[in-house]
């Protein structure tokens, strides 16, 4: 391989590439970080700093980096049949045989998937047809989703909408009309002096009372990530998710789970839903369902929501060129075998995740840490000016920021959302290296509390 000139590469990237989620004119001053390798839990920069991948790319890789059988099964399907389509009677057997066993996979009678390329566009997906499903049963008043404020589902029109991150309506003028959101359940701001049990009912029944509000008749849809992710891992009390499932029953009102993040082993087990007991009636995935090596999404949807769709649905005007990519499709399955043959799901529930949480709480005895909240293998440091209190640092991120570029320094990828730091590894993380980010991740709070004089 040629060396890299870094220079030149920074410089090319500050004129010609717009970044996602950055200040592009201040990443263009900073230059950006080109990864080059990966194995394992480690990736490679092309200073050649090696870093202990504790965010997994972007919640994605769970299987690890540099597993060459899901190349080879990408290379095979490539030379055998590169593309086809999924629209004109057609499909290959690669998409089938996806199909298949993500019915098998996912809880409950979740039997049928539609192929998008990103979690995104699966939330613009379920959108789309959960509407239409209503629509077609002479309900087309019953269109409104309710979601939550500082959900995250994704960057398109309508995952931006269903999301409720106030800095993503603000540009492009969203939300689209009838999507609704309810506040979240985050029990170290919002909880009070209720026990975390009580208050996730508490939090759950503000759907109830936003569905009587809008009316049962309306609400076609509740939408949310069984953990939420990108605000900073909202871990929800074991009370909420049983009540929301509960009040969805009560109001025919479908229950959407958003498990891009959560599929695929992130919380110990297969899906996020499985974790809190719930069977949703729609599940939108993408992520871990290739660990990241290749863009692919699904909407998976129950037995019932399917049927209509199909006995009485009609034409489904929806879909993309890359609907069930043989090749993705492909590297799914070869993906999901891996998870399953080496038990890797089961192995991080039973073997890392204890082990990890139980480190994770060393962490939080920090001074400067006011929560360490885990659940599998997804957690979050919530950073606090007052330990004995939950409160936020008056102006947000600063801290987070500086902590995440300290540990950097040391080796160690966390990301922060304002003065949440967040964990999500690969699921494949050893004791030894659960050991090595402890190490890096307690000298970057030293070193941050150093810094701002605590
Ligand atoms: N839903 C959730 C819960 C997510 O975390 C994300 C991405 N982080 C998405 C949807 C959007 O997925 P994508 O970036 O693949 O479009």
């Amino acid at each position: 391989m040629a060396p890299i000139d870094l220079p030149e590469l920074q410089r090319l990237d500050a004129v010609h590439h717009l970044h996602p989620f950055n200040d592009n004119a201040a990443l263009a001053k900073r230059g950006t970080r080109v990864l080059v390798r990966g194995e394992g839990c480690y990736v490679w920069d092309a200073e050649g700093n090696k870093l202990l991948d504790a965010f997994a790319g972007l919640w994605c890789v769970n299987i690890g980096y540099g597993r060459k059988e899901l190349g080879q099964a990408a290379a095979r399907q490539m030379e055998q049949l590169a593309y086809y389509n999924s629209f004109f009677q057609c499909t290959t057997e690669p998409t089938i045989r996806l199909a298949a066993e993500l019915a098998g996979l996912a809880p409950g009678d979740l039997n049928h998937a539609f192929f998008v390329n990103s979690g995104s566009e699966a939330n613009d997906t379920i959108l789309r047809l959960v509407r239409h499903f209503w629509a077609v049963q002479d309900k087309p008043r019953k269109n409104i989703f309710i979601g939550r404020h500082n959900g995250y589902h994704g960057t398109t029109v309508a995952g931006a909408s269903l999301g409720g991150m106030k800095g993503m309506h603000e540009q492009g003028g969203l939300p689209i009309p009838d999507i609704h959101h309810i506040d979240p359940p985050f029990w170290f701001a919002d909880g009070g002096d209720l026990s975390e049990e009580e208050y996730g009912l508490v939090a759950a029944r503000r759907l109830e009372q936003k569905i009587l509000e809008l009316g049962p008749d309306r609400v076609a849809a509740f939408i949310g990530e069984p953990v939420m992710g990108a605000i900073g891992v909202y871990i929800p009390p074991m009370s909420y998710w049983k009540e929301i499932e509960r009040i969805c029953r009560q109001y025919d009102v479908l229950l959407v789970a958003d498990e891009v993040i959560c599929g695929f082993g992130r919380t110990g087990q297969w899906f996020g839903s499985q974790h809190f007991g719930i069977q949703p009636d729609v599940m939108t995935i993408a992520k871990g369902i290739t660990s990241g090596y290749i863009p692919l999404g699904a909407a998976l949807f129950n037995d019932r929501v399917a049927g209509v769709l199909k006995d009485v649905g009609g034409e489904l005007a929806h879909g993309a060129t890359y609907s069930g990519h043989p090749v993705c499709a492909a590297v799914a399955l070869e993906n999901l075998r891996i998870m399953r043959e080496e038990r890797i799901v089961d192995t991080a529930r039973e073997e890392v995740a204890p082990y990890l949480a139980q480190r994770w709480a060393e962490l939080g005895e920090h001074r400067l840490v006011g929560q360490a909240r885990i659940v599998g293998m997804m957690g979050a440091l919530e950073l606090v000016p007052d330990k004995g209190r939950r409160e936020f640092f008056p102006e947000r991120g600063k801290v987070g920021g500086l902590c995440r570029d300290t540990a950097l320094r040391h080796g160690l990828i966390l990301r922060a959302t304002y003065d949440s730091m967040l964990l999500s590894p690969p699921l494949v993380l050893t004791r030894e290296q659960v050991d090595e980010l402890f190490e890096k991740a307690w000298k970057a709070l030293g070193e941050t509390a150093e810094a701002i004089g605590r």
